[in-house]
């Protein structure tokens, strides 16, 4: 089996109007988008946006008897602390082969909002870390840690900053996503839009040496051209710290493949 992208939305999220034949036309062998689900997001004025599950297992009805491809389910969960309850009760009634676990916003800004260049930005990145740190205790759902580094988006915050001021919290949320067999996920958006390829060559190398093994790459794409975005750079980077493998995560069990070329 070869990687596929873990990653990646279609008009089933908020902030996407692709469809799933635009990707599916690539002649991809398995392929599941991740569409977003978060609750009174403040991105659209504290909507809840939640992926509508029988619209998505009609369309990936449809699209199995025109594709060859096989199409998986899965989803990018957003959690706000004092949401666990509700999120846990929707994923109990619905199957997903990959859930991605997230922290977008605080319950009042997005940390993609602009209004976070505004404040200190280690204020922004501590309350960034410190809710990640609390949701990987409070909310047991989610294969994948997701672009760790989302809250850092808009700060320019560089790698040195980084260590100096956040090892060691970043140390014990890595070792609880360690401890819950987690994929710490390389995001192409973080990586190569973003300019934060310098924030995952400190954070790899950390994963690692408290144990982390398992990585996965996810373009994040939200238009299809984006499909598998920066596979090759963030490919290099894995293979510099002597990681071989990356993990996928098909119904209740995980696989390993081969890096893409
Ligand atoms: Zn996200
Ligand atoms: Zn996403």
């Amino acid at each position: 089996m070869k990687y596929y992208d873990q990653h990646l939305h279609t008009y089933l999220s908020f902030d996407s109007t692709e469809t799933f034949e635009n990707y599916l036309d690539k002649g991809v062998e398995i392929f599941v988008s991740t569409d977003h689900f978060d609750l009174k997001n403040p991105y659209t004025d504290f909507n809840d946006d939640v992926p509508d599950y029988d619209i998505y297992c009609e369309k990936l009805a449809e699209l199995e008897s025109k594709y060859k491809t096989r199409l998986l389910k899965g989803i990018e969960i957003g959690v706000v602390p004092g949401q666990e309850e509700t999120i846990i009760d929707f994923l109990s009634q619905r199957t997903y082969d990959v859930k991605i676990l997230s922290i977008h916003q605080n319950g009042k800004i997005d940390f993609m909002d602009p209004i976070v260049k505004t404040k200190l930005k280690l204020d922004v990145a501590t309350e960034y870390f410190q809710q990640m740190d609390r949701v990987l205790e409070s909310f047991p759902e989610g294969n994948i840690l997701a672009h760790f580094e989302y809250g850092l988006r808009q700060l320019e915050l560089s790698a040195k900053e980084l260590e100096e001021n956040f090892e060691p919290l970043l140390i014990k949320i890595f070792k609880k996503a360690i401890t819950r067999e987690m994929g710490f996920e390389l995001n192409a958006k973080s990586f190569v839009n973003y300019h934060n390829a310098e924030l995952y060559r400190y954070a790899v190398p950390l994963y690692r040496s408290l144990g982390g093994k398992l990585f996965t790459l996810g373009s994040d794409a939200h238009v299809a051209q984006d499909y598998q975005l920066g596979f090759s750079e963030m490919t290099a980077l894995l293979k510099e710290n002597e990681v071989k493998q990356l993990v996928v995560f098909q119904g209740n069990e995980r696989f390993m493949t081969d890096l893409p070329e």
